[in-house]
């Protein structure tokens, strides 16, 4: 059963400790209503993923109760305090790159280095961003492919009985998704347009870069960085999938009971559960990476994964990283 909560200091309370006991509560933004969860505990945030029948893990924006807060995780310039100065609270997002001892999950920013923080404006946002003391990661909180939602009806016709609660914060006023921008490299680059329009952003930092109007912001990122695939972490050795058998010079992605007689080991969950092993899938491909490089191994080599629930996310990952580039 989803709990539908008022937006009233109780209810606050109640999605705040559910938040923190790793639960996923849907809640309103002035934008849309986002599918929370902690964003430091990866089991939480592979629950997003799952809750969301999403296909392949995108990173998330993690949301916070003020600039001071984003900002200690991530590696902020001087665009990004102007901007925050300006804009925040409000409908913009900003990528930075993480800071060295960043705590938020690998997988909330899928694998990449860098991370997407924003400041809501909407008070109970802000009140429940408080009351958790934590980042918050969440993506619209709808089925994958469906509309935005902007009621609490709208997330319970999609959400209902998969995740944990839903605070109910009224219809969003702006009802479209933050400004996405990319602050990483020699001038901001618009990932997304959204709620806070370009014109603002440009009288604060001067000119936008942009890819082909209505890009996506993996075709406008492909763009920037061909080859690249969105940037998402892509390991330096070779990626063999499907892996039934290991060699010495290999490092073992196991899934499962592992495979013995590899330089080294990375076990995604020993029991099988595919939760778990979304939860420490770019943990694991980092790990294994750094091991196999100062051991001198050939390449990855990754067990088979179920391609069901979230497997196939896994196995989506897994083929990007195996992609000849
Ligand atoms: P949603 O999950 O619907 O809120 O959308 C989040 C948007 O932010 C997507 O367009 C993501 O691709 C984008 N995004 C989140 N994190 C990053 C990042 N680290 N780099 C680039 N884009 C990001
Ligand atoms: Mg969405």
């Amino acid at each position: 059963m989803t709990e539908l909560l008022s937006a009233d200091p109780s209810g606050i309370a109640r999605a705040a400790a559910l938040l923190r006991s790793g639960a996923l509560v849907a809640f309103g933004t002035e934008t849309v209503y986002g599918l929370g969860a902690d964003a430091t505990d990866a089991r939480a945030v592979a629950g997003v993923f799952a809750a969301k029948g999403r296909p392949h893990f995108n990173p998330l924006i993690c949301h916070y109760a003020d600039a001071d807060a984003a900002f200690a995780h991530v590696t902020a310039n001087d665009a990004a305090h102007a901007l925050a100065a300006r804009c925040w609270p409000g409908p913009l997002t900003l990528v930075l790159p993480r800071a060295p001892d960043c705590p938020v999950a690998l997988l909330a920013g899928a694998g990449l280095e860098t991370l997407a923080v924003r400041v809501p404006a909407h008070p109970v946002a802000r009140a429940l961003l408080s009351a958790v003391g934590l980042p918050v990661a969440a993506p619209s909180a709808n089925r994958s492919g469906a509309v935005s939602p902007t009621t609490a009806q709208h997330v319970l016709d999609g959400l209902g009985g998969r995740i944990a609660a839903v605070l109910d914060c009224g219809p969003c006023p702006v009802g479209v998704e933050s400004t996405v921008l990319d602050l990483t490299g020699t001038r901001p680059f618009l990932l997304r347009p959204g709620g806070t329009t370009v014109e603002a952003i440009e009288a604060i930092v001067g000119p936008v870069g942009r890819g082909i109007p209505h890009a996506t912001a993996e075709a406008a990122r492909s763009l920037r960085s061909p080859g690249l695939l969105v940037s998402h972490y892509a390991p330096r050795l070779p990626v063999r999938l499907g892996a039934t058998t290991i060699a010495a010079d290999e490092a073992l992605l196991a899934f499962g009971p592992p495979l013995s007689g590899a330089g080294a080991t990375f076990d995604l969950s020993p029991t099988g559960d595919l939760p778990e092993a979304a939860a420490r899938l770019f943990e694991g491909l980092r790990w294994l990476d750094a091991e196999g490089a100062r051991l001198g191994l050939k390449r990855i080599a990754a067990m088979p994964v179920p391609e069901s629930g979230l497997g196939l996310a896994i196995v989506d990952r897994l083929q990007r990283a195996a992609a000849p580039r």
